[in-house]
């Protein structure tokens, strides 16, 4: 945003005008920004730990402009980013967008509107970037998150035998969204708007964290692979009952396991901070860790093959 069109492009919006009409519509509300949009560079008064975290979504792969509005896209776009801030404890603090807009695409102010409505939600700036044209839509987030100290963050290789795993929110209705949409429907509007505008649990994280969780992720492949990560990262096995997850409404517990882009927070913790945390973020009590290796997901006839959520290629 800060910076000058590489090429020149047929919209509506002159290249030049668009970056003007995008800086005009930011805020900035992070007490940290030093210099921003309109200069070179952005500055930034930092605290001791730097938490940054960059995602990238591409038309056709991650999204579609058949189901996806601009602004939908946008709003997706940097609450992915943000939500891997949540996942570590982190204060949320600037983000930094990078856009490909493809010949035509009139639809990038309100991208970056949508973009902002959620930064202004989660006390989050968005503090530059960069606008270029392209041959399809991609969107591009850095965000930068603070922390005090060290302790005040939670990885993914923390969990310890014994402690007990929860997860945020229900799971599964972002996929059922998907869903609905590839078939042009748009009801129950509650499950497609979980699929299009995923609400990073910041508060949520930064509270677990507060409460000693002793490892985290956020939710975007599925509870499948994603406590596959923290069973392999924290050298433990992670037992999670099926039975136990949080359904969105008409999904099964198969379908909660491997669906993604649900941006819940799955954490574990010592059975002590049990309470603490439960009074600090409403949670589902979903299984237990234990000496071993890897994921083992139960079913009530016993462990259940053949579960993974989206794996990366
Ligand atoms: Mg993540």
């Amino acid at each position: 945003v800060g910076s000058r069109p590489r090429t020149t492009a047929r919209r509506a919006l002159g290249e030049l005008e668009l970056i003007a009409a995008i800086e005009a519509a930011l805020e900035d509300r992070s007490g940290r920004l030093v210099r921003w949009t309109g200069d070179d560079a952005a500055v930034v008064r930092a605290a001791p730990f730097a938490v940054t975290s960059i995602d990238t979504m591409v038309e056709g792969s991650h999204f579609r402009l058949s189901t996806h509005s601009p602004a939908d896209v946008g709003w997706k776009a940097l609450a992915g980013a943000l939500s891997d801030l949540a996942a570590m404890g982190a204060e949320p603090g600037e983000a930094y967008v990078s856009i490909v807009l493809p010949a035509g695409f009139e639809g990038a102010l309100e991208l970056v509107e949508a973009m902002e409505t959620l930064a202004a939600d989660c006390s989050a700036t968005i503090a530059g970037g960069d606008v270029v044209s392209g041959p399809a839509l991609v969107v591009t987030v850095a965000v930068t998150g603070w922390a005090e100290s060290e302790d005040e963050l939670v990885g993914r290789d923390g969990a310890r035998p014994g402690d007990l795993i929860a997860v945020s929110g229900v799971l599964g209705g972002s996929e059922a969204g998907r869903r609905l949409l590839e078939r042009g429907e748009r009801e129950p509007a509650e499950l497609v708007a979980r699929h299009l505008r995923p609400r990073p649990r910041l508060r949520e994280g930064r509270a677990l964290a507060r409460a000693g969780a002793s490892a985290m992720i956020d939710l975007s492949d599925g509870v499948a692979t994603d406590a596959r990560h923290v069973a392999e990262r924290s050298g433990v096995e992670l037992r999670i009952e099926l039975g136990l997850l949080p359904l969105a409404a008409g999904v099964t517990p198969e379908e909660a396991a491997v669906g993604g882009d649900d941006y819940e927070l799955l954490v574990t913790l010592p059975p002590e901070r049990r309470a603490s945390a439960e009074a600090a973020v409403p949670l589902t009590w979903i299984g237990t860790a234990a000496e071993g290796s890897g994921l083992v997901l139960l079913g009530p006839q016993g462990p259940v093959e053949g579960l993974t959520g989206y794996e990366h290629a």
